[in-house]
């Protein structure tokens, strides 16, 4: 892992930048087009926190926007995750939340984004990711916006829109009308703007044109600064990537800026972040737990435990990648000695404690260079670099397993209805591995379930250990359930 000192970025003054900001900026509406870049100090700390926690809401857009999740639905999903993560409260919580309360969230949400800018400039397909699921966001929030909010907000843009005057209205009333049928209506009042300015609107038909002017309906309203955020985001993020060279010398923000890049489809969740704050692991899982426990693990932690069970001896990669699975569920390392003597069983205690003691203990940072490893992300062992070989079982085996393969396995833990394994081939088709996953925990835990809630309103799976807590999490309501 990269170090995280306490060191402050110091600011660096652009020289090409025609912003004249103070370095203090005000945030007079929690809604941002992000036209000027942050110039105060932050931490180290910060700075990447912050970057991982917009990140962890990206990537839940990215998640919806796969699986054709828009509207409310995407709202449902990610306003939860937008909460916790990135909240932004109006001018309304004022009072109660108190000013430095609210300028240090939207300082955050305005740090995060230039942020993720410099992650995010460095190839096309990266910018456009990123551009997409930014708009995604900001449509959100100007959605949640009340309407006082929107006004003042768009008013505070300088979009050069010039309103439609009742003459001139009267004058166009009929073309006018022929746009009813794209979201404006007869009382809405209507705005001119370049007509470049909104090419989805011409492209779709659903303006009138005239003398090089768009006539916009305040319904439309929407479309147009959404057409601007994304128009200047891209010119800012092509920008940045011209600048981004002279950043290559800071070797405090280019490893951390690496790594945040990489994890844009799986950000990473630290094991037993479900739990509330201050609250325990619920029990120590002991060795003889785990057989009992696989009904909560997924499928690439079941393909590992059945390999064990199989073969009573498991190769290097698959033993790192579950036995950090085991502890990021809470084995300690003297039940996870007693697991893999116990699984190891056609060995001898001299081998045994030869050739794999060392290997368990140094895992926890008892040997060796005392490095406390965590467990694995999805992204981790997507990514791995030492792909399973024929006699491994480790990986991810909506990456790395065959599809005839996979479906057995699938079967195996219920998951057999035509359309839910035909969603799970198009996305391993498309290379979107943890989305199949998040679809089988939706499968094995269905929503219907009495008392466990909604299984598709949480996260996306993004690491094994968030699968298994979630599940345990689900069960653990359903039991508490009233029976019915
Ligand atoms: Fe395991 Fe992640 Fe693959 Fe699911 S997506 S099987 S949790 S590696």
């Amino acid at each position: 892992m990269f170090r995280k000192p306490k060191r402050r970025i110091v600011e660096r003054r652009s020289t090409a930048s025609s912003f004249e900001v103070s370095k203090e900026q005000d945030y007079p509406s929690r809604l941002n087009l992000y036209g000027i870049p942050p110039l105060s100090e932050i931490t180290l700390d910060q700075f990447e926190e912050w970057a991982l926690d917009r990140l962890r809401v990206l990537g839940e857009i990215e998640v919806c926007l796969f699986r054709n999740k828009v509207g409310k639905t995407l709202e449902q999903v990610v306003k939860p995750v937008l909460d916790k993560y990135l909240p932004l409260s109006s001018n309304f919580a004022r009072a109660s939340k108190g000013s430095s309360q609210l300028d240090a969230e939207r300082k955050k949400d305005h740090y995060s984004h230039f942020i993720l800018r410099l992650a995010f400039c460095r190839s096309e397909e990266l910018r456009r990711r990123f551009v997409r699921a930014e708009s995604v966001l900001f449509r959100l929030r100007f959605q949640l916006a009340d309407s006082q909010e929107k006004q003042a907000f768009v008013a505070s843009l300088n979009l050069d829109w010039e309103p439609v005057g009742d003459e001139e209205r009267a004058a166009v009333a009929e073309q006018l009308a022929a746009t009813a049928a794209f979201g404006a209506d007869a009382g809405d009042s209507y705005f001119k703007v370049d007509f470049e300015r909104v090419p989805d609107l011409i492209e779709a038909r659903s303006v009138f044109l005239r003398g090089g002017k768009a006539y916009i309906a305040s319904a439309q309203q929407l479309m147009v600064v959404m057409s601007e955020f994304e128009s200047r985001l891209m010119r800012g993020l092509e920008l940045t990537a011209r600048a981004l060279p002279r950043l290559d010398e800071d070797d405090r923000l280019v490893p951390i800026l690496n790594h945040v890049s990489k994890g844009f489809v799986a950000p990473e969740y630290v094991a037993g972040s479900l739990l509330g704050a201050g609250e325990a692991r619920p029990d120590a899982v002991r060795a003889d737990d785990v057989p009992k426990l696989q009904q909560h693990f997924p499928l690439c932690m079941r393909t590992l435990q059945s390999a064990l069970d199989r073969e009573h001896h498991m190769q290097h990669f698959g033993r790192l990648q579950y036995g950090l699975f085991l502890k990021g569920i809470g084995l300690s390392v003297d039940e996870a000695l007693q697991f893999w003597r116990r699984s190891f069983s056609v060995m001898t205690d001299d081998k045994f404690n030869k050739e794999y003691r060392y290997y368990v203990r140094h895992s926890y940072g008892l040997e060796g260079s005392h490095h406390n490893y965590r467990p694995y992300s999805c992204q981790n062992i997507i990514a791995e670099k030492a792909a399973p070989g024929p006699k491994d079982h480790h990986g991810c085996p909506f990456r790395h397993a065959a599809w005839d393969k996979l479906s057995a396995a699938l079967d195996e833990i219920g998951v057999a209805d035509a359309p839910t394994l035909r969603a799970i081939k198009d996305d391993v088709d498309k290379k979107h591995f943890h989305v199949a996953c998040t679809r089988v925990f939706e499968a094995t835990h269905p929503a219907r379930a009495p008392g466990a809630g909604a299984a598709d309103d949480g996260e996306a799976i993004t690491h094994p250990n968030l699968y298994y807590d979630r599940s345990v999490m689900y069960a653990r309501k359903l039991a508490e359930a009233p029976s019915v």
